[in-house]
């Protein structure tokens, strides 16, 4: 029989990923609160999770997990649990039999159209194809509006469509948003200030993160198994926000993955990090080799493909205006739910990324320390 946790605890908090853990390192270090942690999952570190394989391979097992922020605050606070490794993230996109740059820059449109263009014919090239689309709504309207309809279909139309099961049409302008169009050489996936990796990996990251005192953690442990079992002053709720009132507003929509791993008898699969499928021919999205992100030398190799499910775990909100209603509706359920606060990816339905997540749990955590000094107060 599974041990469920029991004990009395100033705060309870469901997730040991980037939300959970960050704010229990917070109240345990700053306020001295009793913190128990849980996690549904074996393990800590939520969706970065990163482990050796059984071949020895460093591998990440929720697909790629690459860091990257312009916040000096939020690398300042990560690097007390961690020393970093510098890593340019780098993709190519698998189009017309060649492979070439994504994020489209000048090399892209040079090898597609066999064409020798410098910066300024690059951007007269693009301004020439692009279609005027004077409201930009929706992930197709940002794309077509930069590039014109032909790249779009080859970059970004089967991609998402096989991605999201939605068409861009349908989407969030945010979405595609996050790749950038250039006209210069920089084939870099982002251009932030800074783009590093944890030297020893997420998963020790979070171990130094957890390792206080003050902090209980219990792996393998549902929410709904403990809720009555736990006495706790607060909840911290950091899973899908919906799921915690019971769906009782129907369900709010998050695209799933399957992840298919494998490792190869040989060192080297792809030329750089990821490698993207944007037709609709093969149903993958995507195809990751870790030992580009991680550094690691081994004779093997491990990659990893992404299939794009509606069954599973969720890992993606959908960026969409009916389910932000929908989100915003549960946001209002929460508000007048007294000693609960919900965060992260799912707990907030949002599109956010691990820098963003980090953000959100420090600003929470300042909110409810100032709570905690007017509680001292009074
Ligand atoms: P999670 O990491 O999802 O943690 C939530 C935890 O809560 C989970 O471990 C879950 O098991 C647990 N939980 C939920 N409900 C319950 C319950 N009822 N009881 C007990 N436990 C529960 N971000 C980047 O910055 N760079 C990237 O390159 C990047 N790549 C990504 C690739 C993929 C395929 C995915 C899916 C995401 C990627 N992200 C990336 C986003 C990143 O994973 C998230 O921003 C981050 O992990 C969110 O942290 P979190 O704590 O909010 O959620
Ligand atoms: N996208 C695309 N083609 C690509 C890369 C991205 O159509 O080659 C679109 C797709 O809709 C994807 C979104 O842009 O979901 C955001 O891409 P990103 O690489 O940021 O996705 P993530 O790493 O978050 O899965």
């Amino acid at each position: 029989m599974k041990r469920t946790p029991s004990g009395s605890y100033d705060y309870l908090i469901v997730g040991a990923g980037f939300a959970g853990s960050v704010l229990a390192e917070r109240l345990a270090t700053q306020l001295g609160k009793r913190v128990m942690v849980i996690d549904r999952r074996p393990h800590i570190a939520g969706n970065a999770f990163d482990h050796y394989n059984e071949d020895g391979v460093w591998v990440h097992r929720y697909g790629p997990h690459i860091f990257h922020t312009n916040a000096q605050r939020i690398v300042d606070y990560l690097s007390q649990f961690t020393e970093w490794r510098p890593y340019e993230h780098r993709v190519l996109a698998q189009v017309n039999d060649q492979q070439v740059p994504i994020p489209i820059n000048l090399t892209t449109l040079n090898m597609l159209y066999d064409l020798d263009l410098d910066e300024t014919q690059a951007a007269e090239f693009l301004t020439s194809r692009a279609e005027p689309v004077e409201n930009i709504r929706t992930s197709e309207d940002v794309v077509v509006s930069q590039v014109g309809r032909e790249l779009y279909e080859m970059f970004f139309r089967g991609y998402t469509r096989k991605q999201w099961g939605l068409d861009p049409s349908e989407l969030d302008k945010s979405v595609t948003a996050r790749v950038p169009t250039r006209t210069n050489t920089d084939d870099r996936y982002f251009t932030d200030s800074f783009q590093i990796m944890p030297k020893d990996g997420y998963t020790a990251l979070f171990e130094n993160l957890l390792a206080h005192p003050n902090i209980t953690l219990q792996l393998g442990v549902d929410f709904e198994a403990v809720r009555d079992q736990v006495d706790y002053h607060h909840l911290i709720y950091t899973g899908p926000i919906d799921e915690y009132f019971g769906y009782q507003l129907g369900k709010l929509p998050y695209r799933c993955l399957r992840f298919q791993h494998e490792t190869l008898n040989q060192e080297v699969f792809q030329p750089v990090g990821v490698v993207n499928y944007p037709s609709e021919d093969v149903p993958y999205t995507r195809i990751t080799e870790y030992k580009y992100l991680t550094g690691q030398q081994h004779p093997k190799t491990s990659v990893t493909y992404e299939f794009p499910t509606d069954q599973g775990d969720p890992y993606y909100p959908i960026p969409r205006a009916e389910n932000t209603e929908l989100y915003r509706r549960y946001r209002a359920l929460a508000n007048a739910t007294p000693g609960v606060t919900f965060l992260g990816r799912l707990g907030s339905y949002r599109y956010y990324n691990m820098d963003q997540v980090v953000g959100q749990a420090l600003a929470t955590f300042e909110y409810l320390a100032e709570a905690h000094a007017g509680d001292s107060l009074a």
